[in-house]
């Protein structure tokens, strides 16, 4: 079975869990493989995986500005951002391929 720490360049598996977390997503200039020096990012899955959940975060944050009335609102709005961003790092960690990004400027 073929890695998701795998590099789309040179297959070497030169990604650990951490790395792959931070890689970006498709339009980013992700990270550098260790091995051939080329610049990896996080495929389409994770992509799609964080837009969910932010969209969800932002429906959260919206709610709790226009409904609620503690004095912990601005706590659970910032929190709401926050496990959105810490969900899609662990997405990125575990879940789904690395792959080439497609902006151009990377490449060369
Ligand atoms: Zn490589």
């Amino acid at each position: 079975m073929k890695s998701i720490y795998t590099c789309p360049y040179c297959g070497a598996k030169s990604f650990n869990p951490w790395k792959k977390a931070f890689a970006g997503g498709l339009r980013t200039k992700g990270k550098v493989c260790m091995e051939c020096g080329q610049h990896c990012v996080n495929g389409v899955a994770s992509m799609i995986f964080s837009a969910v959940v932010y969209i969800a975060a932002l429906v959260v944050v919206l709610l709790v500005y226009f409904k609620g009335n503690s004095n912990w609102d601005y706590v659970y709005m910032v929190g709401a951002v926050a496990a959105a961003f810490v969900l899609c790092r662990l997405f990125d960690a575990f879940f789904g391929p690395l792959v080439k990004p497609i902006r151009n400027d990377v490449l060369s």
